[in-house]
């Protein structure tokens, strides 16, 4: 990045009292724990500092006539970072950005930034059933929003009735549920990835909070099973293929601890690459790759990454 943009950015940031890292390691902030640094980590506190960062780095590429490569991440908890790192800006929200409130109608609004773990939570406690599906999932609600994350039968488009997002300019605009368009690991902010997310607006039932309890409990002791939490990971890997299970066919091709530098098929979980030992976004990407190139040769089935490549 030009040394003219980071002073200005660090200049206006500062000015508006908005939280930045400058090189700051991608491995911190992604669940893999793999990446190198991005040449500024903004960490916006609400939505207004949220917009005023997209309306500084529009305006001053339009003013210095050059683009300034940024993202927006929430939890990383799907996303490969690269070893060489990120020259641009990374908008992080997670932490910084979370808070939930209680509405009418059995809904809660939560910023984009809030741990799904901590919406589940809230949701119990409020005796408010629908979201157990998705404790355990180690994403936010905007994460989650954008790819329409789901497990053991129930899905985000389930539960969200609507979100607010920014475009790049600064316009704030309302989605409903008609305009979603939920599909499997997809959302309209899939194919929109210049919309940031703001807020979420999830509609449950009344339900014991008892009972709810006792199913997010037997959701989380399934992972716990099943997956090999005791390492870095960012989930599956691969999508499910139409009619199969990408993990059963990992299995089924004795892929199960293949191994290509510190990244391993886990021998829990085929479904999962992990990192066992300081893996490299690289060693990641290479052992992706040789996964699919043989599931493909030897049961004709197509793998498709679900993990995203930050490039
Ligand atoms: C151990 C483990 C288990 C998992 N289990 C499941 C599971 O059961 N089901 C499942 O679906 N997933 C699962 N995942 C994957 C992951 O947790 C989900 O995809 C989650 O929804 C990602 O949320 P995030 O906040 O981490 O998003 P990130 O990984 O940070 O980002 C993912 C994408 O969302 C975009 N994004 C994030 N926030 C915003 C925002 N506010 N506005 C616009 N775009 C945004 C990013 O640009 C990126 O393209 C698992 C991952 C791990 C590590």
């Amino acid at each position: 990045m030009q040394s003219v943009i980071i002073e200005q950015l660090q200049q206006s940031l500062n000015k508006m009292n908005i939280p930045y890292r400058r090189n700051e390691k991608l491995s911190r902030y992604t669940t893999f724990r793999i990446g190198g640094p991005c040449t500024f980590l903004i960490a916006p506190r609400d939505s207004k500092q949220v917009i005023s960062v997209l309306l500084l780095l529009n305006g001053l590429e339009r003013i210095l006539q050059c683009p300034i490569k940024h993202t927006v991440i929430g939890n990383g908890s799907n996303i490969l970072a690269p070893d060489e790192g990120y020259d641009g800006v990374v908008i992080w929200l997670s932490r910084n950005f979370s808070q939930l409130t209680l509405t009418n109608n059995n809904c809660i609004l939560a910023t984009a930034g809030t741990p799904l773990l901590q919406v589940c939570h809230f949701a119990q406690l409020h005796g408010l059933s629908g979201l157990e599906f998705a404790y355990g999932i180690p994403g936010t609600v905007g994460g989650a929003v954008y790819m329409n994350a789901g497990a053991y039968g129930g899905e985000m488009k389930d539960v969200v009735v609507r979100t607010t997002h920014t475009d790049y300019e600064g316009k704030v605009s309302n989605l409903q549920r008609k305009d979603f368009d939920f599909g499997y690991r997809h959302s309209v902010y899939t194919d929109h990835p210049d919309w940031t997310i703001l807020s979420v607006l999830i509609k449950l039932t009344p339900d014991d909070p008892a009972k709810i309890k006792e199913t997010m409990n037997d959701y989380m002791s399934r992972r716990q099973a099943k997956q090999p939490l005791e390492y870095p990971s960012a989930g599956s890997t691969f999508k499910r293929p139409e009619g199969a299970y990408a993990g059963a066919l990992i299995e089924q091709c004795g892929l199960k601890g293949l191994r290509v530098g510190g990244a391993e098929v886990s021998q829990k979980h085929a479904g999962f690459v992990i990192n066992v030992d300081h893996a490299t976004a690289r060693d990641v990407r290479q052992l992706v790759r040789k996964v699919a190139e043989t599931v493909e040769k030897e049961t004709g089935y197509e793998l498709e990454p679900e993990l995203l490549f930050l490039r």
